[in-house]
């Protein structure tokens, strides 16, 4: 079992975990199963869900693994009848699934004029079907596994619901418009959700990671001859610590705002993980 940063019993919980076989969100899972969880991973595709099934069945843990949309009613539904037959019913949702796309995503950080005559993506060039991919997948693939998923919650004590927003989602980052609005909706509907589902005894919380260098983001990072981009130089100058964190730097906001004796007034909050990053005014 993996060593915690905080001691938190999940013991006959069940954590369903969308986005689980991903880098992040890969080790969150192996987070709550350490913490006594049951946990259902939920991916696109089954051999990544499975794989993170495996390594922390391995390890001593219960998990299984799902392939499932969370952008498809009709397989989540199906995904949540399979997980009420193999793990029994969701106390805690971590809304995981999310990330860019190149689609929606500018070539240049500021426009200037000419520009609209090159073969450069700018602003207007835009692709629309790129930016409301970026948008459903961040935004809608955390309302439909949350209306799926939630009803299991209602008359339940110690449910919560914990969402993954981003350092994008208090001030935009340049170039990625679809993947910064997204991530802003995504906050500002966990603030939503938390006032609506009050009075139900669920709570809903976010947290936003600051830089973390995984698969999504590689390409905006480090050049294909693996030196740093000119934009990795700007966000470790931004983030005061000097450093990228680290997936398991994730595992202490998690486990304190699933944990019901920690966090039982705690709800509509979104926490940053960032280093100092949305502290530090560059100044
Ligand atoms: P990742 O690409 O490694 O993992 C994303 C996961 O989402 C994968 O398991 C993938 O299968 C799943 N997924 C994608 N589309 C899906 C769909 N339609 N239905 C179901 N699952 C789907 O990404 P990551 O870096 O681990 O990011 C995890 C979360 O953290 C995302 O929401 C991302 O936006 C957010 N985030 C990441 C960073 C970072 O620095 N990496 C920073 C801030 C926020």
């Amino acid at each position: 079992m993996m060593e915690l940063p905080i001691q938190t019993d999940l013991t006959g919980k069940v954590a369903v975990v969308t986005g689980g076989g991903g880098v992040l969100c890969s080790v969150l899972c192996k987070a709550l199963a350490s913490s006594g969880a049951k946990v259902a991973v939920i991916s696109l595709h089954e051999e990544s869900s499975r794989k993170v099934e495996e390594e922390i069945t391995a390890d001593g843990g219960t998990a299984k693994g799902y392939a499932c949309s969370v952008l498809d009613k009709e397989a989540l539904a199906a995904c949540h009848e399979a997980i009420l037959r193999d793990l029994g019913p969701c106390d805690l949702l971590v809304n995981g699934a999310g990330g860019n796309n190149p689609r929606g995503t500018t070539d240049k950080e500021y426009f200037e004029a000419g520009d609209l005559d090159s073969d450069l993506k700018t602003f207007f060039s835009l692709d629309n079907d790129g930016f409301e991919a970026v948008f459903n997948l961040n935004l809608v693939g955390t309302l439909m596994p949350t209306q799926e998923f939630a009803k299991d919650m209602i008359g339940r004590e110690g449910c919560s619901i914990i969402n993954i927003s981003s350092m994008n989602a208090f001030t935009p980052l340049t170039k990625i418009p679809a993947y910064s609005s997204a991530k802003a909706a995504v906050s500002n509907f966990t603030q939503w959700l938390a006032v609506h589902f009050s009075h139900a005894g669920i709570r809903v919380n976010a947290i936003a990671p600051g830089f973390f260098s995984t698969r999504q983001n590689a390409a905006l990072l480090w050049n294909e001859d693996g030196s740093p981009t000119q934009r990795t130089g700007k966000i470790l100058a931004a983030t005061p610590m000097d450093r990228f964190g680290k997936p398991e730097e994730l595992i202490g906001a998690l486990l304190f705002l699933a944990s019901e004796e920690a966090a039982s007034f705690i709800t509509g909050v979104v926490l940053p993980v960032d280093g100092g990053f949305s502290a530090y005014s560059g100044v």
